[in-house]
């Protein structure tokens, strides 16, 4: 992935480009500041924030979803253009124009792209929802409605924490035991019988599992804790943190 910086503010692009795809993980500076976070109301939005943000790239604030992330594996399949946030984790689309937004500060925004049949999605990926394989989940659910074919499909990991940040106690580590010997991977043991995970790699892993070729796999390097500057950070910033938007549209 590649960073572009601005006077005031930056974002971050995948590599491969393809026509009429549009995935921007954006820095805190477009972000929802932590003065404006309802905690009890799904940390949405306010109208000024979008609006400033469909004032800086060319989306429609009528034509915007924001999920009322709750950690789930839920994941939604939009099929009309009637405005509405959906209470759910992961929402998969083949309607041009709609921007589907994923909002972090650590977790793991995760784009999808189905070149071949035009699909895409988005997912919301921290360790809960990436325990209950929420990914897999939002892929699968691409193959049931599209016949998305795993050599067309790519995975884009966003700016979310990293190993170098990521400290986590036994009940997490517990929680992946699906994973099997390849969990050792993601786990590196501390002495103080912490772990530092791998949530990105374990996405990353479990798109690869489904059929996903590695090449079709971008993960961005950045760490959310590690970059102050660019991204608001739950572990590091605790409850004055603020909110990282990320969205991917398509437009052709
Ligand atoms: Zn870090």
């Amino acid at each position: 992935m590649k960073i572009f910086k601005k006077p005031d503010y930056a974002f971050i692009k995948p590599e491969k480009e393809f026509e009429g795809l549009k995935i921007y993980y954006l820095s805190k500076h477009l972000g929802l500041k932590p003065v404006d976070l309802d905690v009890n109301v799904y940390q949405q939005p306010d109208t000024k924030t979008l609006q400033k943000i469909s004032s800086y790239f060319p989306i429609n604030i009528k034509e915007m979803v924001l999920l009322n992330q709750i950690h789930s594996d839920k994941i939604v399949h939009k099929t009309n253009k009637k405005s509405s946030n959906p209470t759910a984790d992961g929402i998969i689309t083949s309607l041009k124009h709609i921007v589907l937004f994923i909002k972090t500060a650590d977790c793991v925004p995760i784009f999808l792209y189905d070149h071949e049949n035009k699909v895409i999605g988005a997912v919301h990926a921290g360790w809960r929802g990436t325990s209950l394989k929420i990914i897999k989940k939002a892929i699968n659910k691409m193959e049931h409605f599209y016949k998305t074919k795993m050599e067309n499909l790519y995975v884009f990991i966003g700016p979310a924490i990293g190993p170098c940040c990521y400290e986590v106690g036994k009940d997490v580590y517990e929680s992946f035991s699906f994973l099997g010997k390849a969990k050792e991977d993601f786990f590196n043991r501390r002495k103080d019988k912490t772990f530092m995970m791998d949530l990105k790699g374990i996405n990353a892993y479990l798109a690869e599992k489904e059929g996903v070729p590695q090449e079709n796999i971008e993960i961005c390097e950045l760490c959310t804790y590690c970059n102050p500057n660019l991204f608001y950070s739950y572990r590091r910033d605790k409850n004055e943190t603020g909110r990282n938007l990320n969205f991917i549209v398509m437009t052709k």
